[in-house]
């Protein structure tokens, strides 16, 4: 997989302390990008699912994938996925897709099954509002895909 960085101990990309990785590649190109340097597939380093998993198994931390956007490797992400729910951890996903985007692609669905809480859609410079938690632009939401309460629930 492509990655760009993996923070530790992070406390802004979903509750508590978490272990962010972020993984290179984004065609979104929001204006106003936080990480425009993260837009570039060839970005980053290559690291297999087992170098990523020795990382975030160093510490007990949830994990966050975050970019870029990782459902550009949907594939390798649900299996990254996969092992970091069987290790006990809880998983979130940044992606500048919405929702209803990932929901009517089987390929970009592939995950889902594995994450805990997806933070969907691009950032809109003029919806952006640096009071909301967790997110940056107010269209983006946070969406618990355990709970029966999330806004996608009617999909
Ligand atoms: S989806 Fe995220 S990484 Fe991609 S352009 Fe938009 S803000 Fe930047």
């Amino acid at each position: 997989m492509k990655v760009l960085d993996i923070v530790r101990g992070t406390t802004v990309d979903g509750p508590g302390f978490r272990t962010a990785i972020y993984f290179a590649g984004c065609e979104h190109r929001c204006p106003g990008c936080h990480n425009p340097q993260s837009w570039d597939f060839n970005a980053g380093k290559e690291m297999t699912i087992s170098e990523i998993m020795d990382v975030v198994m160093e510490e007990d931390f949830d994990v966050t994938f975050t970019g870029g956007d990782p459902l550009y490797q949907a594939s390798q992400i649900a299996y990254l996925a996969k092992e970091i729910k069987e290790a006990g951890h809880t998983v979130w996903l940044y992606s500048g897709f919405t929702m209803e985007e990932i929901l009517a692609s089987p390929a970009l669905s592939k995950p889902l099954q594995w994450i805990d809480t997806i933070v969907d859609g691009p950032f809109i410079e003029s919806l952006r509002d640096p009071d909301l938690q967790f997110r940056g632009s107010s269209n983006q939401r946070i969406i618990h895909l355990n709970d029966p309460f999330s806004p996608y629930i009617t999909l």
